[in-house]
């Protein structure tokens, strides 16, 4: 990625924002192209094919879910979506839509560095996203070949279904997923009165691999929307992102995910 710079559309009608995200991306080494409406982003994403899409959903003309739905059809491209917060639906119709993630509004440049950080990773993995054989994540080892977890070195029993769940969340990894998307990729059902399952599920697996299950720090809860995994372990020295040394334990502003009982 040092010789071949990221090219980053950012579709939003705010111009605040634009130059937020233009001075950020452009101090990263990303590349920047931009549009103030629909129109125009799908425009410049069939002519420029930018390695990732930012997109806000509330646009003037073309809404931003048209936005996706359209560059669905011809492009598995990373969309990033940007939306107000107590935008829960909203958020959801666009992540069923082919949105891969989003940002809740004001976000800072921490996030926005993760997330692009994961789009771009399941960019470069292609059409077939490389499967890592083993993750880690703090003292958490999933092995999906091995079918074997481990938690700080000790072995973690798990039950065929809270397995499945758990190695679905692994292959999205960083990523939001939706309550719709687990109750059809692990219970092959979007039945109603199923709709309490990845809840029940979730706080099952939290109680065998989360060191405090009441604080959960690798399967966080997002608000009204689903679960993100968090990213695996760097494997080695990584040149990321950002200035100084990250302290690894993230330490504030997650109050509001640890209420899930
Ligand atoms: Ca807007």
């Amino acid at each position: 990625m040092t010789t071949d710079k990221a090219l980053v559309l950012v579709i939003e009608d705010e111009a605040p924002i634009r130059h937020f995200l233009r001075a950020f991306l452009e101090s990263q080494g990303f590349r920047f192209l931009e549009a103030q409406t629909g129109e125009e982003g799908l425009g410049l994403a069939a002519s420029h094919q930018p390695d990732v899409i930012l997109l806000d959903l509330g646009l003037p003309g073309l809404d931003g879910l048209d936005v996706i739905r359209r560059i669905r059809q011809w492009t598995p491209t990373p969309i990033l979506v940007l939306s107000a917060r107590g935008k829960e639906k909203d958020k959801i119709d666009a992540l069923d839509a082919g949105a891969d993630d989003y940002l809740t509004k004001p976000f800072g440049v921490g996030e926005l560095a993760a997330r692009m950080r994961v789009a771009l990773r399941h960019t470069s993995g292609g059409a077939t996203e490389k499967p890592e054989p083993v993750f880690r994540v703090g003292g958490l080892v999933v092995d999906l070949a091995a079918r074997r977890v481990r938690l700080a070195g000790a072995e973690v029993h798990l039950t065929p279904i809270e397995f499945k769940l758990l190695a679905y969340l692994v292959r999205h990894a960083g990523k939001v997923v939706t309550h719709g998307q687990l109750l059809k990729e692990v219970w092959g059902s979007a039945r109603g009165d199923q709709a309490h399952y990845p809840r029940i599920y979730v706080h099952q697996l939290r109680h065998k691999i989360e060191p405090d299950p009441a604080r959960p720090r690798f399967l966080r809860t997002e608000t009204g929307i689903g679960y993100r995994l968090e990213e695996a372990d760097a494997p080695g020295p990584d040149p990321g992102p950002g200035p100084g040394p990250d302290p690894g334990v993230d330490s504030s502003g997650n109050s509001a995910q640890q209420s899930e009982k």
